[in-house]
């Protein structure tokens, strides 16, 4: 049992204290401070600081940039994501890294500390401002927090499982095993429509505040409820499977042009 859990009767006592009963037998001030500090430490092995939790998306983009071809200055794809990102190194205050993965899959992610890849697959289909929206859409998530909260809930259950805890303050270095299974809790799960619906707004106004062309929301789900008709019903394009209901959405943004 580590020492950042709190055992049955300090829970107990802490409810008491906490709960403004008056105590029969007051604690002494030494136990007191105890369970204060054992309390403190439950409350850190729960939150994550934005350094921690950059240093864990670091890991990641790391892992991901390992496992992937990125397109370099030379190649087609890496002149093209270069070209169309131009003067979005920093946008709302994220430092961004936008490149582009030799992936043919549609698809592509953003995570927390700034790290946006793109695949070839989905610029294959894709015009410089509908990979704009899809970029925009991202770092929608990012900043309305929805990555950083799964990845925050996914870090917690790793922390509760592993035997030897994850200290506050400590970033660990995470096995590739562990970095694969946070990818596929944090970037490859599938958003809410709610979440969806905040981060096509937020890539909406993304469009309007660079004076790209906003139409693109709107033929950019397009393409994805065409690409979802292509596939019969099974398993689309992976952003299409974490990024549901393109037809609905591009209903919504096609008002919000009007
Ligand atoms: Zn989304």
């Amino acid at each position: 049992m580590s020492d950042t859990h709190l055992s049955r009767r300090q829970i107990v006592a802490m409810g008491t204290i906490l709960g403004g009963m008056s105590v029969a037998a007051p604690l002494s001030a030494q136990s007191f401070g105890d369970i204060m500090g054992s309390a403190k430490k439950v409350v850190d092995a729960v939150s994550y600081s934005d350094e921690e939790m950059a240093a864990y998306f670091d890991q990641m983009s790391a892992q991901m940039d390992s496992q992937n071809t990125v397109a370099g200055p030379d190649d087609p794809y890496g002149q093209r994501i270069a070209a169309l990102s131009q003067g979005l190194e920093n946008y709302d205050g994220l430092d961004l890294d936008i490149k582009a993965y030799l992936v043919e899959d549609v698809n592509a992610f953003a995570m927390a500390n700034g790290t946006i890849r793109v695949y070839s697959g989905l610029m294959d289909q894709f015009t410089d401002d509908e990979v704009r929206y899809v970029i925009g859409h991202e770092i929608g998530h990012v900043q309305k927090e929805h990555t950083r909260k799964r990845m925050e809930g996914a870090l917690q259950k790793e922390a509760a499982l592993s035997v030897a805890g994850t200290a506050s303050g400590d970033v660990r270095r995470l096995a590739s095993s562990e970095l694969g299974a946070l990818f596929s809790n944090v970037i490859t799960a599938q958003h809410s429509q709610k979440h969806e619906r905040q981060a096509d707004d937020y890539a909406f106004d993304f469009m309007q505040a660079n004076n790209y062309d906003a139409q693109a929301c709107v033929t950019a789900l397009d393409k994805l409820d065409a690409m979802s008709g292509g596939a019969g019903g099974a398993s689309g394009p992976d952003w299409l499977s974490t990024h549901p209901s393109p037809r609905k959405r591009a209903r919504r943004m096609r008002k919000k042009l009007a």
